[in-house]
């Protein structure tokens, strides 16, 4: 028994699929001590976009090391802060004429969604949220009530409150019209369900099995919302920081969210950093009002602050889209002629291939398992988790895109 099952609780769950002990990483790759090489196509469920120890962001964090400038500082001004400040709004909010404030919360993604959600029911004065089926929002108590699968909430004892759950655009829903029925139960007095404070959207559900929503639902959902003066928080937790291409996700379909909650690749290393962005005039917080001691890692914001200069650098967003079609046309021409029962779904580069009607419940973790034995690191995602997720860093090259592809191939031709 390793000493991780010896000591480690037993809530552990990454380490099941991908059962190595790793030691070191490069780029799109991981190395493990037994000496074999893996290529990265899950990214550390959104963390690593720019990859493993991307070489330009590293640089400034050890010249930022070596300058004796690490230092706590709560939510104290720094000067890394500033730099990083600076850059966001001059790389991401100035181009597109948003105007957001920056609130910096606990190290990860959850903690910026608790905030959000604290802030839409401060403003409002209401209670409830909407959320969506087959949403992911995070692990604690708040983001768990808007979470919407079931084995995720069962570790907090079931149910948790002020959350309704409509069905999503996509995916397993895609022929409702969920904006019509929202509009109905919003105008009915009789429907028993009072308007919310907010409405949390992931516009690609990414843990949900890569439901993408359409642009003119995304449009209607912003105007139902700016109707009954509810605020539109917009995860973009796993699907920002380019992963469908344009910095937010929700670019896509020209909308702008009320908040925005941002983590996973904003620190561009890997390290913990967590950011909601909120309109001005929603900035009713009195001074520490939403605490928390590691708000502001010194190290995330020179990371941070790298990453957007590399993210420009490389021209990342035009990379995402060549590489969105390569995927696009892999799945298309040599996936989906496999089996008549398989679908696919995605953008930017994050891609699903659905195994739900496939007679074998099993073929999903057989598969994603024998990419493992092959050298590929794939996850799978959604309901009874049936999606086999490709999620690889956007700084993958060509060739190891091809490559995993290829593993891939090789592993549902075995269904
Ligand atoms: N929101 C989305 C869309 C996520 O994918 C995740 C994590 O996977 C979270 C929130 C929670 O982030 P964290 O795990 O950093 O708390």
């Amino acid at each position: 028994m390793s000493i991780f099952e010896e000591l480690e609780s037993n809530v552990r769950s990454y380490c099941r699929s991908f059962p190595v002990v790793f030691d070191k990483a490069k780029d799109e790759y991981l190395y493990a001590d037994n000496g074999r090489e893996y290529l990265d196509f899950f990214a550390g469920a959104g963390a690593l976009n720019y990859g493993h120890n991307n070489e330009f962001i590293k640089e400034k964090i050890i010249d930022y090391l070596k300058s004796d400038r690490i230092m706590h500082g709560l939510d104290m001004y720094t000067k890394a802060k500033e730099d990083f400040i600076q850059s966001f709004s001059s790389l991401i909010l100035k181009p597109r004429e948003l105007d957001y404030k920056l609130q910096f919360c606990g190290p990860t993604g959850t903690n910026a969604v608790e905030a959000a959600l604290k802030l839409a029911r401060k403003v409002t004065g209401r209670t409830g949220v909407f959320t969506f089926m087959g949403s992911f929002h995070g692990m604690s108590m708040g983001s768990l009530a808007v979470t919407s699968n079931k084995e995720s909430r069962a570790g907090a004892g079931l149910p948790l409150g002020n959350a309704t759950f409509f069905p999503y655009d996509g995916g397993p829903f895609a022929e409702l019209d969920t904006i019509w029925y929202l509009e109905q139960v919003l105008r009915d007095t009789h429907s028993g369900i009072d308007t919310p404070a907010a409405i949390i959207l992931e516009t690609v559900q990414a843990e949900g099995g890569i439901n993408v929503a359409g642009v003119e639902w995304l449009r209607r959902l912003r105007n139902l919302c700016t109707e009954h003066g509810i605020l539109l928080i917009a995860d973009d937790i796993q699907v920002g920081c380019g992963r469908t291409g344009p910095f937010f996700s929700f670019e896509r379909a020209g909308i702008t969210p009320d908040m925005v909650v941002l983590s996973k690749s904003i620190s561009g290393y890997g390290l913990p950093m967590s950011l909601l962005l909120l309109k001005p005039e929603l900035d009713q917080w009195a001074p520490g009002e939403h605490n928390g001691t590691f708000r502001g890692n010194q190290l995330a914001f020179v990371a941070a602050k790298a990453a957007l200069e590399y993210r420009r650098e490389s021209l990342l967003e035009e990379q995402v889209m060549h590489k969105e079609a390569y995927i696009r046309q892999f799945l298309e021409q040599q996936i989906m002629p496999l089996h008549p029962a398989l679908t696919m779904r995605g953008i930017g580069l994050i891609w699903g291939i659905d195994m739900a009607g496939v007679p074998d419940p099993e073929a999903p973790r057989k598969i994603a398992k024998l990419c493992f034995e092959n050298g590929l690191i794939i996850e799978r995602a959604g309901r009874n988790d049936t999606v086999i997720k490709i999620m690889p860093p956007l700084m993958i090259s060509p060739a190891a895109l091809k490559e995993g592809c290829e593993i891939i191939l090789a592993g549902m031709q075995t269904v």
